[in-house]
């Protein structure tokens, strides 16, 4: 071992060597991995070795697809044979919205590209699989690219293929401290120190340990798991093809076969955590004893699934514990504030998710970005508040249990919540606010009669016409909608103008003044769709998404210059925003300089009692005032609003609706429409550049796209003909049968009457009045593409 290295990854589980594997791929490759005991001693070792297409989320589907490519490439270079089983795979629907759920998803991974898919009835899904029982079996998934694989033959092959490449590992290596230095982290080892520039937590089991080495919290538990594998079943052994990988969802099962026997595991309802401060250090390759009376219910669904197994013995139990985020998804990238310490943790799926963790993280390493738009697995989707031991257990106990359910776009889970709330709260819940959340906070999604309950649902909702209530008020009177959940960035400094300046792309505001403001990566990509405020008395502020502060926060400190301070305020400073027609009457009555305002005028006033810093605009379309203050003056403020307000029909309104105005304005967000993976070109972003004010960051990539032969896919508006459900984001849209492009987020547009969506297609076919169809909920709907903003084009209810 050398005493110096680039990078140090600490794990050799399946997550840490294809980490390995990638860096040296990539070019990097002086590289070490450092494994504690041998390799695959974690997690790994024990895993079921599936892997299966199906991913709720389309970025993990996409990450799996790529994973499951990789295999045989890995297998091939490293020349260690993984026990690849391309059985293909069933994923079976038993409720009729889970058969609805699934076809939606057909549709999303066809606009994804994995095209390798096809939907089957329950005698076609039985021919594939004859040992299974159709019973309550309403419809099948069937993908090419499923099957199982050798656990410990496949952590080998990343070692070995890494090793190939020039990268080195250790076995029998404990790390045991990290210090960090000037330049990098001091490793200590039970073989000595080493140092570095980087270093990489692919802990798994022990990521909470190796993060709490350099004073990280990370939001990590592992949780317990069950398979079993059986005697040799009859069927099997006589069948001249393997079964398929199949996964029961409503069943809480997968199962595949095992030599002549198969594996069932169960995701356990009755889940239970381990060792939620890590995995004891002197645990080694053990199982826990099996827990029947934690899954007899499962068990029992799996026996009725596959009733031969009934009749052979049980060759094998695994009760094994692997790791888990709140969501689910891995936590890979750089933690936020703690130089050059990178994590790749938190992986459920290590051999389906692995090789596209590794991937990504090795570019993110040497290029300063990953590729794709790594948002859902990004540690720094998390903040503070996710430190939380009883926040970690319910949170991830919850996304364990409902591993198999169907949680519904509309639904709102409870684990770890509510958290935070702004001051209003309580009040907003007695005036009947229903919430969802958003980065730990309590965000307002709409206000309903006292005992409403929103239905979960893959269609519009029975609080479809409560939402359509509160648009049309917005745009007939005036709605007041609370802003807590926009994040709040102070700049200062005397350094401050010229460092927004080179950060952002837009020109900067005028003393008084707000704008929009696009922020680029270097390559010229997407980074941010802010609002940036110049107070005029040396301050400044950027506002976004809230539950982007963690992510925001670390662009910013990573760029910071000198004699500029940035400081997130979103947890101090709050607010609402008033919007319609009679808004500037409300806040007449509180103050006529406020209602001077011009459009995108901003200051500092008197708003009844309390001191606000006032912006004129709002993403409703509408006359808008955005009214922040001190989160003590939060209660005092509605107050004061909705008292001055009440002669004009005041009332309050939430999150959907604004959602559902700003679509029929044609205004992106964040994580719809804008992605880090996207361009300005492609975006319509590009609108807002300052060509000519020097240079800025991503200046030269955005130039050469304009230059270019322009974007090959526009973001356009579409209205949909679907009666009773709307597009909301990945499904595919369609020209005389040709994938032309992709749903980026979608609605229903209450006060025009219509089914919206925004939508990414190929340019050629981008113009308005082109048909075009869109698979809403699995169903194709005829579509056509309109001009932007379809309610007031022209801007006048906003600017007025
Ligand atoms: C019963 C069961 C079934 C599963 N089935 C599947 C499946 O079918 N498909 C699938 O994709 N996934 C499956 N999984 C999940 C899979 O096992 C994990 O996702 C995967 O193993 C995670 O890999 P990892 O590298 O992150 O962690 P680990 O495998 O836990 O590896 C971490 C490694 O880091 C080492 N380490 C930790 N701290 C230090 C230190 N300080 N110094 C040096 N070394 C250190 C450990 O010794 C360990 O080897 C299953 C898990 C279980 C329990």
């Amino acid at each position: 071992m050398k005493s110096h290295y680039r990078v140090v990854v600490i794990g050799g589980g399946v997550v840490g060597s294809s980490v390995l594997y990638h860096l040296a791929k990539f070019g990097w490759t002086d590289v070490v991995m450092l494994e504690r005991r041998r390799l695959a001693s974690g997690s790994s070792w024990h895993a079921a070795g599936g892997i299966h297409a199906l991913n709720a989320d389309p970025n993990m589907a996409a990450l799996q697809a790529y994973t499951i490519d990789l295999l045989s490439e890995i297998e091939q270079e490293s020349g260690q044979n993984i026990g690849l089983h391309m059985t293909g795979g069933l994923t079976l629907a038993g409720t009729p919205d889970r058969w609805d759920w699934l076809q939606a998803n057909y549709r999303i991974f066809q606009s994804i590209g994995i095209d390798d898919c096809e939907l089957m009835t329950p005698e076609e899904a039985q021919k594939r699989c004859p040992i299974m029982s159709t019973e309550g079996v309403l419809g099948a998934m069937w993908a090419d690219r499923e099957g199982y694989i050798d656990t410990t033959g496949t952590v080998q092959a990343y070692a070995t293929a890494a090793k190939k490449r020039g990268a080195e590992y250790y076995e029998e290596t404990k790390v045991e401290e990290l210090i960090q230095t000037a330049d990098g982290w001091e490793i200590v080892t039970d073989k000595g120190k080493i140092t570095c520039e980087h270093v990489v937590n692919a802990g798994g089991l022990w990521a909470k340990q190796v993060g709490r080495m350099a004073g990280i919290e990370l939001p990590v538990s592992p949780l317990k798991h069950h398979y079993l594998i059986t005697d040799t079943v009859p069927e099997v052994a006589a069948a001249d093809f393997e079964m398929p990988m199949t996964v029961d969802l409503e069943g809480f099962t997968y199962m595949r076969q095992d030599q002549q026997g198969v594996l069932v595991g169960i995701y356990e309802i009755d889940h239970e955590h381990w060792a939620m401060d890590g995995a004891p250090w002197d645990y080694g390759e053990e199982l826990f004893q099996e827990q029947l009376d934690r899954i007899e219910n499962e068990l029992t669904l799996g026996f009725a699934r596959y009733p031969v197994i009934e009749n052979v013995g049980i060759k094998t139990w695994v009760n094994g514990a692997f790791t888990f985020s709140p969501d689910g998804n891995p936590l890979v990238g750089p933690v936020p504030g703690v130089k050059n310490y990178w994590c790749a943790c938190a992986v459920m799926a290590g051999f389906l998710q692995g090789g596209g963790v590794g991937k990504t993280l090795a570019e993110w390493m040497i290029e300063g970005e990953p590729e794709a738009d790594a948002w859902s697995m990004d540690v720094a989707r998390y903040g503070q508040f996710a430190e939380n031991k009883e926040y970690i257990k319910q949170t991830t106990g919850q996304f364990y249990s409902r591993r198999f359910v169907m949680t519904y776009p509309n639904e709102q889970l409870p684990a770890g919540r509510p958290l935070n709330m702004a001051p209003a709260h309580d009040a907003m819940t007695e005036a009947g606010c229903k919430w969802g959340v958003s980065y730990g906070l309590e965000v307002p999604l709409y206000f309903a009669p006292k005992g409403f309950e929103e239905t979960p649902t893959l269609k519009r909702s029975n609080a479809f016409e409560i939402v359509g209530e509160e648009c049309r008020h917005v745009r007939e009177h005036v709605g007041m909608v609370d802003t807590t959940g926009f994040s709040r960035f102070a700049v200062k400094g005397p350094g401050a103008e010229a460092w927004l300046n080179g950060l952002l792309a837009t020109k900067l505001p005028g003393p008084g003044r707000a704008r929009l403001a696009v922020m680029l990566s270097p390559e010229g990509r997407l980074k941010g769709d802010l609002t940036l405020f110049n107070w005029g008395d040396g301050t400044w502020w950027i506002m976004g998404s809230y539950y982007l502060r963690a992510w925001h926060r670390r662009w910013f400190q990573d760029h910071l210059a000198d004699g500029v301070e940035v400081h997130d305020i979103s947890d101090n400073i709050v607010g609402f925003s008033l919007a319609g027609p009679r808004a500037r009457d409300v806040i007449a009555l509180l103050s006529p300089e406020v209602a001077e305002l011009p459009f995108m005028g901003c200051g500092n006033f008197d708003i009844g009692l309390h001191r606000a810093r006032v912006g004129r605009l709002s993403v409703t379309g509408e006359t808008g005032y955005e009214v922040n203050v001190r989160a003590a003056d939060h209660i005092g403020l509605r107050r004061t609003l909705l008292n001055a307000g009440a002669a004009l029909g005041i009332r309050e309104f939430g999150f959907n609706a604004m959602l559902s105005l700003r679509l029929e304005k044609s205004f992106g967000i964040w994580s719809a429409e804008f992605t880090q993976d996207r361009t300005p070109g492609m975006t319509g972003m590009d609108r807002w550049i300052a060509w000519d004010k020097g240079d800025f960051t991503g200046r030269a990539a955005a130039l050469a796209e304009r230059d270019g032969n322009g974007p090959a896919r526009s973001l356009v508006t579409l209205e949909i003909d679907s009666d009773d459900a709307d597009a909301s984001g990945y499904e595919p849209v369609w020209s005389d049968g040709a994938l032309v492009g992709f749903v980026t987020s979608g609605g229903y547009g209450h006060t025009i009457d219509r089914s919206l969506a925004m939508a990414l297609v190929d340019s050629e076919v981008s113009q308005p009045g082109q048909a075009l169809s869109v698979h809403v909920v699995g169903k194709e709907c005829a579509a056509r593409v309109i001009s932007p903003s379809p309610y007031d084009p022209d801007g006048k209810a906003m600017r007025g």
